[in-house]
């Protein structure tokens, strides 16, 4: 504790809600100072997928190293930069029959969605960009605007302009109403909206509070892209990658976006990697080196990532995704039901979410899993939702320790 006090008053930049030092860790476990160990269900916010120090990744960076790769390679072609690719368009394009380009757009998510944010304005020259309640694209300025949430966006200090919030649908049947109602003020002259951009959306809302958006709303959702020319962007930042128990979490519900925003499990092992997917029609609006950065050419996020793919070249690796993820749901309902407070359970494959109804709550389990040994952090509106993603590589004895955590910190708690 003696170091976050000594913290708090000379470094900003840690976190409060674990007030421990981390030293180490292995697949979903992290080890701290004391020699304490803890069940990991936060992942690194999702970028973890493929578990801490993950054995493949690590001995294929410690051969990369070995034989003097190109760490930093900025645009350059690289053998490690066209394996990836090539890996990525063999095993993920290819399969699906997609044709996207792939273009790197620097480390973070943020970068992704900023990018996707340039190309459809460039694409349609339009300002405005259609987004989401509850929707979380990153902290930039550009993509803070599309974050529906005020405490990020008061950081910015001035109101964030040129977007327009739609209500994010999770209920089957609903929310097309309001899709319809912007169709009609759109073509309303009096109305002053101006056609859009691009319609930017998470298929699984994961910082906003684990909503999982229902299928036949996406599709209008893409459908009044094309009707008003925009583009139809999907943020798979931190569901896809298998995350959802598919590879793209909107594998196999009819829908064909425009772009593809990538960042968190892409690099596979922490190494930043943000890339974006983009039909060539539009790819081909930038010319060479007008949308560029420096870290956009990470050699070991190429090696990491390469290996990554390796758990997709067959089914059995989501198949245990979606097993893993019933387990975790089945274990949350169980626990929801236990408390006899009805808190709701959400989620697709291994993103579960357990609702608290309060953010206080949510808090008070959060330290009372974290001093059981389990990283679990809140998410939502008011942080009242505990979000669960561990590595997708957890082992189920790592899985059901971590979720007796849950239970006994919940019924410790309520
Ligand atoms: N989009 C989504 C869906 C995210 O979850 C995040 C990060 N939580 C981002 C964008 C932004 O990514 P980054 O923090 O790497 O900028």
């Amino acid at each position: 504790m003696e170091v976050f006090e000594k913290w708090e008053s000379e470094i900003r930049g840690y976190s409060r809600m674990w007030p421990t030092v981390f030293t180490s860790a292995s697949n979903a476990r992290q080890v701290d100072e004391a020699g304490k160990s803890y069940v990991d269900f936060f992942a690194g916010a999702g970028v973890l997928n493929f578990g801490h120090n993950n054995e493949r990744m690590k001995r294929a960076i410690i051969a990369f190293l070995e034989a003097d790769g190109i760490a930093h390679s900025l645009d350059m072609a690289t053998t490690v930069k066209r394996d990836f690719l090539s890996a990525f368009a063999e095993k993920i394009l290819g399969p699906r029959g997609m044709t996207m380009r792939m273009q790197f757009m620097g480390p973070t998510g943020s970068n992704a969605v900023e990018a996707a944010l340039k190309l459809a304005r460039r694409v349609t020259g339009r300002q405005d960009v259609v987004a989401f309640t509850h929707g979380f694209h990153g902290m930039t300025l550009g993509s803070l605007a599309l974050t529906a949430n005020d405490y990020f966006r008061n950081a910015a200090g001035v109101p964030l302009e040129h977007v327009v919030r739609l209500p994010f649908e999770t209920a089957p049947g609903g929310g097309v109403r309001a899709l319809d109602d912007y169709r009609a003020l759109l073509a309303d002259g009096s109305s002053g909206l101006k056609p859009p951009a691009a319609f930017v959306v998470e298929t699984v809302q994961a910082e906003g509070g684990v909503h999982v958006a229902n299928g036949e709303w996406l599709r209008a959702v893409q459908q009044l892209a094309r009707d008003v020319d925009a583009l139809f962007v999907i943020d798979e930042i931190q569901v896809g990658c298998g995350r959802t128990g598919s590879y793209f979490s909107f594998d196999g519900m009819d829908l064909d976006p425009d772009i593809v925003c990538l960042a968190k499990g892409i690099g596979g092992f922490g190494t930043p990697l943000a890339m974006n997917l983009v039909k060539p029609e539009h790819d081909a609006r930038w010319s060479p080196g007008e949308h560029t950065g420096t870290f956009r050419g990470q050699g070991l996020s190429f090696v990491a990532g390469r290996e990554a793919l390796t758990y997709f070249d067959d089914d059995e690796f989501l198949a245990q995704v979606r097993a893993k993820g019933e387990t975790m749901a089945g274990a949350l309902r169980t626990i929801a039901q236990d408390s006899g407070h009805g808190f709701d359970v959400r989620g697709k494959g291994m993103i579960q979410g357990l609702d608290l109804g309060d953010g206080a709550l949510a808090k008070a389990v959060t330290t009372a899993c974290f001093e059981a040994g389990l990283l679990v952090c809140p998410c939502g509106t008011g942080g009242r939702v505990l979000k669960l993603i561990p590595p997708l590589t957890i082992g189920d004895d790592d899985l059901a320790e971590g979720l007796e955590i849950l239970a006994f910190a919940v019924r410790a708690t309520t």
